[in-house]
């Protein structure tokens, strides 16, 4: 595609169109707010971005709770890989943020441990920790050979062994993606699963040594004010003039180019930036969509999720950051102390502390959603996050619902992707972000931020070659 600025595109009826087309972003969740705030850096005019929700930051935002504490839609830590995001980070925010250590655990057999699990598997009981072991020791006799494993679990049980597996690795995986790890790609991985050193394993057993390290960042930010929502609030006066809120588009007319908006109204589309999900636009399209596309749309899987966010009229009684709960004695995979990011998400940081829980769902794992908030506290009550005397110091209790929350790395997902995402394009629709180009591990913020400055360079800069993050070249 030619940059637009230097060559007119046609118009439908084979008229040229103006040599600035009209730009429809869909959505102003990160992905979209980068696009826009890279077109008005770039001096590009004529665009128009529709959010359906009355504020920005999609999955990204935060909400205040009536008893005045803030939550974000999940535990949301800030990894950027990007200098570009760092660099909108400090512009945005200044020095309106905390610098936080990444401090996380794993709820085991009645008792914490550091992660990664299978750096720390000494504080496990004896016999939990032998079988671990033996399990590592029998999977390292293979050849590490990750080609031979045709989906997550076969990995899962490859490197890691069957004890680990069956203790860790198995259980808290379908707790975040409820799905069965073998209905999963292990494209996905990258960075984000930390892999096995034998010697180091047995060293920390053998020695009693203890070993939190992993991955690159020990530290990351967190906005001061307003929850992780505050940074992409901050992103909204760059995009005001072109941003429609409240405005939710019901579907696209790919024949017509047009947007068409709930309310029966139409925009017109020369070029258009999708990052609502993928399945839904594609189900809704009219026009000559094949139908060979709606059907690989509709094998992408996702899950959904409920956070629960617990306010407390106590001090904080610790200084964790996030923990991860792979047993069925509580429904959530993951619990932050939200109030140890920032003191301005709850009412009075030295007499209140706040816990954010997340709890997934999906079709193979159905979850009751009008017990999920008393089922999440009796929840923390079995990990021993709450004492039963703590439930008189609870002073808020607040449901955030999504169908959408994790694009799920299926066995599936990259052939339909192939198949639909080029088609779109063809049509001059470029489906990017979380939901938008549906790949987990280009899906974080930083991720977000760089698919969406990233088109843009690609419309305006023909900077075809450059789109690495979309395509998951870079970063993970
Ligand atoms: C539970 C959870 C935990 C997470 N943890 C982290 C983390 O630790 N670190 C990290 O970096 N990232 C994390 N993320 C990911 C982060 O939230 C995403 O990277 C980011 O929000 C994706 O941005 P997006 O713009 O692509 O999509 P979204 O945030 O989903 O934004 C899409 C926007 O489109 C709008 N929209 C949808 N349909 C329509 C329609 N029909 N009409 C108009 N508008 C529409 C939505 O309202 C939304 O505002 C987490 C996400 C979740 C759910």
């Amino acid at each position: 595609m030619q940059p637009v600025r230097s060559q007119p595109r046609s118009a439908p009826d084979g008229a040229p169109s103006s040599a600035s087309p009209r730009i429809v972003i869909i959505g102003a969740g990160p992905t979209g707010l980068a696009a826009g705030y890279r077109l008005r850096e770039l001096g590009y005019d004529n665009w128009v971005m529709l959010e359906a929700r009355d504020k920005v930051g999609g999955l990204a935002s935060s909400e205040k709770s009536a008893n005045g504490f803030t939550y974000d839609i999940g535990g949301h830590v800030l990894f950027s890989h990007y200098e570009y995001f760092d660099r909108l980070f400090d512009k945005l925010l200044g020095d309106e943020y905390q610098l936080l250590l990444r401090e996380s655990w794993v709820w085991m057999c009645d008792r914490f441990l550091p992660y990664p699990f299978q750096n720390n598997i000494k504080y496990l009981p004896k016999e939990v920790v032998l079988e671990c072991l033996l399990g590592l020791v029998e999977a390292q006799k293979q050849p590490l050979d990750v080609s031979r494993f045709r989906n997550f679990e076969e990995l899962i049980h490859g490197v890691f062994g069957a004890g680990i597996a069956k203790y860790f690795m198995m259980p808290y995986n379908f707790k975040v993606w409820a799905h069965p790890p073998k209905m999963m790609n292990k494209e996905w991985i990258g960075e984000r699963v930390s892999v096995v050193d034998i010697k180091r394993v047995l060293g920390n057993v053998v020695l009693d040594r203890d070993d939190a390290g992993w991955g690159p960042n020990s530290t990351f930010k967190y906005p001061l004010h307003g929850g992780t929502g505050g940074l992409f609030e901050r992103m909204q006066p760059y995009v005001a003039d072109n941003l429609r809120l409240n405005t939710p588009v019901s579907h696209v007319d790919v024949d017509a180019k047009e947007v068409v908006l709930a309310d029966g109204s139409r925009e017109r589309s020369d070029i258009l930036m999708n990052t609502m999900p993928l399945d839904v636009l594609v189900k809704g399209m009219t026009g000559d969509g094949p139908e060979g596309i709606r059907c690989e749309a509709s094998r992408l899987r996702h899950s959904g999720g409920y956070i629960v966010g617990i306010g407390l009229k106590q001090p904080s009684p610790s200084k964790k950051c996030w923990m991860y709960f792979p047993e069925s004695n509580a429904p959530f995979y993951r619990v932050t102390y939200l109030s140890n990011y920032s003191p301005e998400v709850v009412p009075d940081a030295r007499t209140h502390y706040s816990l954010l829980a997340e709890v997934s769902h999906s079709e193979f794992k159905p979850v009751d959603r009008r017990k999920v908030v008393e089922d999440t506290i009796q929840g923390m009550v079995n990990v021993k996050l709450l004492r039963k005397e703590d439930r008189a110091d609870i002073v808020d209790a607040h449901l955030i619902e999504r169908d959408y929350t994790y694009p799920t790395p299926s066995l599936e997902r990259d052939g339909a992707l192939h198949a639909v995402l080029p088609w779109l394009e063809t049509k001059d629709i470029y489906s990017r972000g979380r939901f938008g180009a549906w790949r987990y591990e280009v899906g974080n913020m930083d991720h977000s931020v760089a698919q969406g400055v990233e088109w843009v360079n690609r419309i305006l800069q023909d900077d075809v070659a450059n789109e690495l993050t979309y395509l998951a070249k870079r970063g993970c």
